[in-house]
């Protein structure tokens, strides 16, 4: 592919050109949120000055056109991910209410005492939690598949707890602490094998990647828009026909109903049926933005160049002394994770902090992935997360930046 014109990339995204205590930003925790093109922060602002109403309640001319909005977004977030119809795309605030609407619609009804959930320890808590949740009330469990020192899936073992109890197999399509890629085809093969549904956390994939829900061949998956360059609660959870029709709704409101009488209320069809209340309707708006956006760059553009930074990153940290990278995956999303020799938990915060100072953005902590943490035996990390936006210019400074880090604190 064309290699991408990172340089006039940065210029299509105004916080990028900004400084942080004097120095120019280097913003290396995209897996965290991503930064916004101006073609989103605008898409939002001109639906406040220009749009601004309520979604499918008013007839006049702007209730139209916030209508509008809102199901194109559905329309392209279904083309994104190739949902073969726009109907089975719920809009949710993110992947956390995507995962808790499968939860609470799908697998509570259906859970008894002895069933069981699969997950696995490298699940951020979104993928976990709300299966604990459920699985109290119903008496089921959740077992999690584990994962070898390099951070990939043991798939044999994953498979292994595939037994007649499960009703739903859960995972991440990429770790965001790990980068790691997992083979979804694969496990859904396997579990389409057996009769169990699968679902799939794609926060992290999407992204980094062209996702096809119907290519995966898993029952669910889930997204989030601030993480590809949309606004704060966005994202849709996409499941099959089959099982949205067969799930009763988790909130109950306007929006989402055919009749309400005392004596029965009669819902929507899908989606609406899982959409009460007002929606986040400029943010969708957005997100249609986010969409064009990427779609503009084209991901083997974007891969590209995330594979090339990657690479650059990873061998410049390795190259580090006393490094401890957690995550060799064969296939990695630009993600690296890792810890500098007698940087306890205390010292990654203490980094995290001084890079602060010299206005490089990392996350550092357990990543909302505290079994992952366990496994590698750490209280948490330091996380570099690159995107399409990102130089290897940046990846210098922020080397350097922590060669300065380094004489404070050790
Ligand atoms: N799953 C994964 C893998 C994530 O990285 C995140 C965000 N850190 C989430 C779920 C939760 O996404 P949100 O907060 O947007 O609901």
């Amino acid at each position: 592919p064309l290699p991408l014109d990172v340089e006039r990339i940065r210029a299509d995204f105004p916080l990028l050109s900004r400084t942080v205590h004097g120095k120019p930003l280097v913003y290396f925790d995209s897996a965290n949120t991503s930064q916004k093109p101006l073609s989103v922060i605008e898409a939002v602002d001109r639906h406040y000055r220009e749009h601004n109403a309520n979604v499918a309640r008013a007839v006049h001319t702007l209730g139209e056109e916030a209508t509008a909005a809102y199901e194109g977004a559905r329309d392209a977030l279904a083309r994104f991910i190739n949902a073969p119809s726009r109907d089975e795309v719920i809009l949710t605030s993110g992947t956390t209410q995507a995962i808790n609407l499968v939860a609470y619609s799908y697998a509570l009804p259906r859970l008894k005492p002895g069933d069981a959930i699969v997950t696995t320890v490298m699940e951020h808590h979104a993928n976990i939690v709300p299966w604990q949740l459920v699985a109290e009330r119903t008496g089921a469990t959740v077992k999690a598949a584990p994962i070898d020192a390099n951070g990939e899936l043991i798939l044999e073992e994953y498979f292994k707890l595939l037994t007649p109890e499960v009703k739903l197999a859960c995972v991440g399509h990429v770790s965001n602490v790990l980068g790691t890629v997992n083979p979804v085809r694969e496990i859904a093969r396997e579990c389409r094998k057996r009769g169990i549904p699968l679902l799939v956390d794609g926060s992290q994939a999407a992204p980094h990647r062209r996702v096809d829900v119907q290519a995966l061949g898993c029952d669910f998956y889930a997204v989030t828009g601030h993480k590809m360059l949309a606004p704060t609660g966005t994202g849709a959870l996409w499941a099959k026909r089959e099982h949205l029709m067969a799930m009763p709704p988790f909130f109950g409101g306007g929006e989402m109903i055919r009749e309400v009488r005392f004596e029965g209320t009669v819902f929507a069809d899908p989606p609406h049926r899982f959409e009460a209340g007002t929606p986040n309707i400029a943010g969708f708006a957005g997100v249609t933005a986010a969409i064009d956006y990427l779609e503009g760059i084209g991901f083997d553009r974007l891969k590209a160049h995330e594979q090339d930074l990657l690479a650059y990153a990873t061998d410049a940290i390795a190259a580090l002394p006393g490094v401890r990278i957690f995550g060799q995956a064969k296939e990695k999303e630009p993600v690296v994770s890792f810890l500098l020799e007698g940087a306890h938990a205390a010292h990654a915060n203490d980094m995290a902090t001084l890079l602060d100072l010299q206005g490089v953005a990392v996350r550092s902590g357990h990543h909302c992935a505290h079994p992952l943490m366990q496994f590698f035996g750490v209280p948490a990390t330091l996380r570099a997360s690159l995107a399409f936006y990102n130089t290897k210019a940046e990846v210098d400074e922020f080397i350097a930046a922590i060669g300065r880090v380094r004489k404070l604190l050790l």
